[in-house]
Order: C-alpha cells, then sequence, then structure tokens
C-alpha cells in the first residue's frame, strides 16, 4: 500500500517552498491564484506589487473601474476578462462579507473568476480548512505515480480526498506543482531526478540523465529561487496593506 504521507514528506523536502501563491493573507491570495489562471506565475507575480499598490484593500479594488484594474494586469493574457472578475469578486466580498474573503468553498466558488483549484488553494492556505487544490500539474502527477485513475482534475480531486489524510492534504498542491513544473514534465519527464522514482507507477520512466543534467537541475533551482523571491516581495513588501 502506498504511503502517502512518507512520499509528500519526501517531496517536501526536495521542494521546501510554498506555493507560488501563498500570498500571506485572503485577499492577495484569492487575487494571485485567480490571475495565475493559464497564466505562468512569474508573470503574475511581477505585476502584483503594482496592483496590490494601487488596491491595497478588497474595498480598493471594488471602487476601481474595470479600465483601471486593466491598466494594473494588461501584460498577461485575458486580462480584460481577468479585470473584469476581479472587479466584480471585489464588488461580491464588499456587498456580502464586508470586504472579506469568504471561507467556504460554496462561498468561493460563487465568486467571479473563482473556481474549484483557486478556492481550495484560499481554503488551504488562509484558512487552514483541508482541501486540495488540482491543477494539470496534480492531475498529471498523481495519475503518473499510480495513485489515482482519472481523466479529468475534477475527478482527481475526488479521489484525492477520499485517500490523502487530512494532516498532509495542503502538501499535495505545493509539491506536485513543483514536481510538475521541473521534473515531472508533461512531454518526456524527467525521472532520473525524481526524488520518488522509487514510488512511481509509471510504466514509461525517463531514467537516462542526459549530458546537460547538472545544468537543467541548476537552471531549476534558480527558477524556483527566483519566484520564492518574488512570492515574499509581494507577500511581505512594503506594499502590504
Ligand atoms: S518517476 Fe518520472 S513519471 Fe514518476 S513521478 Fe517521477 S518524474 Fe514523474
Amino acid at each position: 500500500m502506498t504511503d502517502i504521507p512518507r512520499i509528500l514528506k519526501a517531496l517536501k523536502r526536495r521542494f521546501p517552498n510554498p506555493g507560488a501563491m501563498e500570498l500571506g493573507d485572503p485577499y492577495r491570495t484569492v487575487v494571485g491564484v485567480a490571475l495565475s489562471a493559464r497564466t505562468r506565475d512569474e508573470q503574475v507575480l511581477k505585476l502584483l506589487p503594482g496592483l496590490f499598490a494601487a488596491f491595497p484593500t478588497m474595498k480598493a479594488l471594488s471602487v476601481a473601474t474595470v479600465a483601471e484594474i486593466s491598466g494594473k494586469i494588461d501584460t498577461i493574457g485575458m486580462f480584460r476578462q481577468k479585470a473584469r472578475n476581479l472587479s466584480g469578486l471585489a464588488k461580491l466580498c464588499v456587498e456580502r462579507y464586508g470586504g472579506l474573503v469568504p471561507s467556504t468553498m460554496e462561498e468561493l466558488v460563487e465568486l467571479p473568476g473563482v473556481g474549484r483549484k483557486t478556492a481550495s488553494v484560499v481554503l488551504a492556505c488562509c484558512f487552514g480548512t483541508p482541501s486540495i487544490a488540482v491543477d494539470t500539474h496534480v492531475h498529471r502527477v498523481t495519475n503518473r505515480l499510480g495513485w489515482v485513475k482519472t481523466k479529468t482534475p475534477e475527478k482527481t480531486e475526488t479521489a484525492l480526498l477520499a485517500i490523502v489524510p487530512t494532516k498532509v492534504m495542503r502538501l499535495v498542491n505545493q509539491v506536485f506543482v513543483k514536481l510538475g513544473r521541473y521534473v515531472c514534465l508533461p512531454g518526456k519527464p524527467r525521472c532520473w531526478t525524481c526524488p520518488v522514482q522509487a514510488d512511481c507507477a509509471f510504466k514509461k520512466k525517463n531514467l537516462v540523465a542526459p549530458k546537460d543534467a547538472d545544468a537543467i537541475v541548476a537552471d531549476a533551482a534558480r527558477r524556483e529561487e527566483s519566484l520564492e523571491t518574488s512570492r515574499l516581495a509581494v507577500a511581505y513588501g512594503k506594499h502590504r496593506s
């Protein structure tokens, strides 16, 4: 039987940083995760200091026009749609929850632009509620490992909620997003540098390290360090409200 806590803890030792959008409070986190849909975390972390400087609170965001919000996020794809969503999200939070981010799945997924994945990140990171945010990385990696056999992220979430012990649920998104980004790539996985290779059921493992293996590993470490530096600047930077 798979020892899920042991595997998650082994991965946490390899990838100790929090998720890139764990931004310290519910307002920042819900905005960051909503903006990161189909956009690289690096791009989102780059624009967030300017966005939060202009709109340091949910209330400030709620009275901004869509054009004003668009002007702060126009470096990412679908920025007009995302600006409309942020505006609607902020207005709803002010009207219904006094400017706070709600703390249940049912309430969160009613906010414009917030799906189960975003809601699960907010619940796990900001409210300590057991939940598992499943994106394409988590879906792919947990299927390759053999933990689940599912066709969609939604089904993966349901399956994982049934098998992952509550006390380690929070680690699932943190470590599998990083494993998927740097090691268990969508095309050819880098099994030769995978810390959980011995626990993986994937039949087409890629175990031969390429000639530039050291450079690949160093590049991944640099990318992760840079992401963490950017995350800390947004979460604890001078614009914090
Ligand atoms: S051994 Fe390979 S396929 Fe399995 S989790 Fe690691 S990188 Fe992915």
